[in-house]
């Protein structure tokens, strides 16, 4: 019989539906750390990114068979030292797509409108709409860099509002996707009034903002970032700020998670901050923990393998 050890926050419902199975004995808690008396015969691992995977982690899980995270990013996961070990990883990369988009639109209008400000100065009694004034997405230009599940995603709800679309993707072809135009791109980065990041992390879209390409966008753009924090240099963009005082950022991710609270990214009034909540919602969570559920339970049956962890992409070869 497998064993299968359950950390961080998952559908209660898919793992009752797990248990039925019969297939294997499950423990979870809200942290692995507190299952330790049961790593020397977990077979299994069902994870979020709260849990990170690495060679110290796994030196005590000598049984493990495979691991699968219910999230769409990996980056807590050494799949090098997983794949040397031959532990399967998987991921769940379609569930939460839906809410990310979401999300990402929440973040473009919360910045353009500054509702950060808005809701700051209410509590403290100010009425003054003057520091308020903001800009209306329709017919402005958005420039997607990244036009994956999540990027074309935010594009199509984006034209909703009237939004013109640009978009950075070099592992896409145009003629797969004429309702949008793609660009180089330093040409996005000129062209559009609002730039979001829907990229994986890589050795090339490490640091995608930086002093050298900052210098593309208007002093008066708005960048958004709910992708991975190191797309952005987080130094970088405070000079920036410092300097540009029209140029806004909706930010979801950072360099360092969490976020200390004397970061001056937060200081900062022109930046609208959320604490990595892109797929934090009931049915984004519900959905990939009944994904992650549904591939355990095939991998105990028939050691199939969906979603794997790298992914089968050219870009992989560029993973950090
Ligand atoms: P995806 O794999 O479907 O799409 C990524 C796209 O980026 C692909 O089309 C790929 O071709 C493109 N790409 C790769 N390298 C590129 C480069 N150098 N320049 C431009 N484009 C490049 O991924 P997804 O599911 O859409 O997720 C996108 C990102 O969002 C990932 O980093 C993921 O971890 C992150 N994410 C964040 C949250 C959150 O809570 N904020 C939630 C879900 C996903």
């Amino acid at each position: 019989m497998h064993k299968t050890l359950v950390a961080n926050r998952f559908d209660h419902e898919s793992l009752l539906r797990l248990k039925a199975t019969g297939l294997t004995d499950l423990h979870s808690a809200p942290h692995l750390s507190e299952l330790k008396e049961h790593f020397s015969a977990a077979t299994a691992l069902l994870i979020r990114s709260g849990t990170e995977i690495n060679a110290h982690l796994l030196s005590q899980l000598p049984k493990l068979k495979v691991v699968i995270s219910a999230t769409s990013g990996f980056n807590h996961i050494d799949f090098r030292v997983c794949r040397d070990a031959g532990i399967a990883v998987m991921h769940t990369p379609h569930a939460n797509a839906i809410s990310a988009a979401e999300h990402t639109l929440g973040l473009i209008i919360a910045t353009l409108r500054k509702y950060g400000l808005a809701r700051d100065n209410i509590k403290m009694g100010v009425w003054d709409r003057e520091p308020l004034l903001g800009s209306e997405l329709y017919n402005k230009t958005l420039g997607v860099i990244g036009y994956g599940r999540i990027g074309s995603r935010v594009a199509h709800l984006a034209k909703a509002f009237g939004m013109k679309i640009l978009v950075h993707d070099p592992y896409l072809e145009q003629d797969e996707f004429p309702e949008v135009t793609f660009m180089g791109l330093e040409e996005v980065f000129r062209h559009s009034d609002i730039i979001t990041f829907h990229v994986p992390l890589t050795k090339e879209t490490f640091h995608m903002i930086k002093p050298g390409t900052l210098e593309w966008l208007s002093p008066h753009a708005v960048l958004i970032n709910a992708s991975r924090g190191a797309v952005v240099c987080s130094h970088s963009l405070q000079n920036y700020l410092v300097e540009h005082k029209s140029f806004l950022a909706g930010l979801d991710v950072f360099e360092t998670e969490p976020l200390s609270s004397d970061s001056a990214l937060i200081r900062n009034s022109n930046i609208f901050p959320t604490p990595h909540i892109g797929a934090t919602t009931r049915e984004s969570i519900a959905r990939a923990s009944n994904e992650a559920v549904d591939k355990l339970i095939h991998y105990f049956r028939s050691a199939h393998i969906s979603d794997p962890v790298p992914p089968n992409t050219p870009w992989a070869e560029q993973l950090l």
